[in-house]
This record gives C-alpha cells, structure tokens and sequence, in this order.
C-alpha cells in the first residue's frame, strides 16, 4: 500500500519551503521592518497572513473540522491545481476522474503534462467503482469526483465512493462545490479523519455567492494539507479577501437564505420546464443549475442570446446530447428565461 510520501513527487518531498518575514516573526510587535513593506496607506501596505488564520479560525467553527485541516485557495482552481502538482509526476504519473465533469481538472492535468483518464458515468449519471478502479494502475496516484456533479447535477452515490476510499491506495479528491444545494448529510468532511487520503474541496464562489473574490477551499488531514501550504503562493491570498469572506461569515442566515430560495426556485423551474413541448427531460438536480434535454439545444442556445439571455450549451459533451445547462436566477430572471423559452 502507497503512503503519502510515496504518492509525493519527490522534488516536492525535498522541497524547502520558501520562508517570507511574515513566517519567521509572529505575534504583535510595535514596529515592522522586517518585509520591506511601505509604511503607508494602512492596512494595505503590509503583505498579508499567509495562512489566513483569523479566517480558518471561522471556517473551522462552521464546518467543524480543525483549522490544521484547512487550506485556503484562489479559488478551488488552485487546489486542483496544486493536487496534480504535489502527487503527479508529468509524463509518468496519471488522473482519473469520471466524465462529464469540470473541465478545470483535465485542463491542469494538461498544462502539467500529466495523462488524464475519463471514466464516463452511466445514462443515469451514476458512477461505478469498479470501471474507476479498472481504469487505474500503479501510475495513478489521483482521482477526482466531484459531488454533486457538474455538469449532471447529480450526488455521487456513497456506497460507490466509500469503496474507491476504502479499496484504494491513492488520493480521492471529492469537489463539493455545490454541496450546500444538496440534501444535508450529503458531505463528505465529516469523515475527513477516517482517510489520510481524502482531500474535500468547497468554495464560497457558489453558495456562498462570492465568486468574484475568488476563494477555496481545500479539506484534508494534516500531512497533505502541510504539502499544500509548502508549494502554494506564501501570500495566495490577498487581504480584502480574507476580510471580505471573514465578514461575509458572520452572515451565515442570509447565506442560508438564498440557498433556500435557490433550491425553490429550482423545483419551480424545474417543474414549467417539463410542461414545455420542446422540453424532453429535465435531470434531477442537487445543485444550483438543472441539465435539460431538448429539441435543438443549439438553435435554442442561440435564440435565448439574442433575448439577452446567456445558458450553457452542453450538447457536444457526451452523454450530455441535446442538453443546456441552465443556473438558477432570481425569481424575475428565471420568469423571463421560462418566457422566452
Ligand atoms: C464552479 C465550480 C468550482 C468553483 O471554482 P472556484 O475556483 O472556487 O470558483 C469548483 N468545482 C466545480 C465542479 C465547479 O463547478
């Protein structure tokens, strides 16, 4: 069975960490000379904390994990990034993930030149541990899942992935970007203690509508994590970032607002959609967005551009033939994309 430092590319393992000022003095100090930073225009003239300490502190409260557990990211593009990085030898070493799924994990397996296999969900979009597992060999050290799915919607089911983190030896990367849409109890953080090689990914770009701040997070025990925070930007994350989010925190029920309102809406599209002719089927989803089946996916795609009004085309993905993927707006916004359609 592979450990965690075999599984570790070994220029990584031997890697001395850059060390920035901020690292080498903590705690509270009178007068700072020590970064080459400006003394003016407070606070933003000072490089800010590398490890987001005040913000883990929050996150760790909110999801219950301890704050040795987290890594925080420009997004969950980084993490992704950083995974394929730490564990894939390029041109040697390889990914599996099931298919359709985010684009963002074949694209980073590109640009680190590192072989990327798809193991295609069935019709139903369900995967199968066996073809994930057959579709591996002593060359794979990732697999991503990502749960529920984009761009099917769907959750993962658990006894199809317990088996993946029980039968084998690599890391399992599970992206939870849309986990807050889901049932509750759907998450896998609350065995993050169980698997050394588990890794949960999350956002604040969904739920928690701040995309446009761009920051993720990465879940995972200590050892992986600490690999993370060894090859990552020291100051990835900028200081109006961690403030924004930290106080975006503190408003935790209007979050649980707009997922609720999110989720009605979602029922309600999805329900008019299927009385429309031209609607073939609409996927259950457990996220913010449904997959819908219909007559001339392209040519519809383009006449709701010319209303003004932008879908996701996803009739070239296979298994995805004939299928827009369409988010859940406001309630106005999705009237008018019913109305056009
Ligand atoms: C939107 C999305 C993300 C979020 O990416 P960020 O970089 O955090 O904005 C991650 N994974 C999946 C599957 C997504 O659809």
């Amino acid at each position: 069975m592979r450990t965690i430092e075999d599984l570790t590319r070994k220029n990584i393992r031997d890697l001395a960490p850059y060390k920035c000022a901020r690292d080498e003095f903590q705690g509270e100090a009178r007068i700072y000379l020590d970064a080459n930073e400006s003394p003016f225009n407070a606070p933003y003239d000072r490089y800010p904390d590398p490890l987001q300490k005040d913000l883990k502190k929050k996150i760790s409260a909110l999801k219950k994990v301890r704050e040795s557990q987290i890594m925080l990211g420009v997004g969950s593009d980084e993490p992704i990034d950083l995974i394929e990085r730490i564990f894939c030898e390029p041109r040697i070493d390889n990914i599996v993930s099931i298919a359709p799924s985010y684009g963002m994990y074949s694209v980073e397996a590109s640009v680190n030149d590192i072989e990327f296999r798809e193991v295609f969900l069935d019709e139903n979009f369900a995967m199968n541990a066996d073809k994930m597992l057959a579709a591996t060999d002593s060359h794979t050290t990732v697999m991503f899942i990502c749960s529920p799915n984009n761009p099917t919607g769907n959750i993962i089911e658990k006894t199809e992935i317990l088996r993946l983190l029980n039968e084998w030896d690599g890391i399992v990367v599970i992206d939870e970007a849309y986990i807050d849409f889901a049932p509750e109890g759907s998450s896998w953080l609350t065995v993050l203690d169980q698997y050394e090689k588990l890794i949960v990914l999350q956002t604040f770009s969904k739920a928690w509508a701040m995309a446009g701040i761009r920051c993720g997070m990465a879940f995972a025990n200590e050892p992986i994590i600490q690999l993370m925070n060894k090859v990552k930007y020291p100051y990835n994350m900028n200081q109006l970032t961690q403030e924004y989010v930290s106080r975006q925190l503190d408003k935790k029920e209007e979050k649980e607002e707009w997922v609720k309102l999110t989720i009605s809406e979602r029922e309600r599209v999805k329900t008019e959609l299927m009385k429309q002719s031209n609607v073939s089927f609409v996927y259950p989803s457990d996220a913010n967005f449904l997959l819908v089946k219909m007559d001339d996916a392209k040519g519809t795609y383009l006449r709701l551009i010319d209303e003004g009004i932008i879908v996701r085309n996803r009739s070239n993905v296979r298994l995805c033939e004939g299928c827009l993927r369409i988010t859940i707006g406001t309630k106005e916004e999705n009237d008018e994309l019913l109305k056009a359609l």
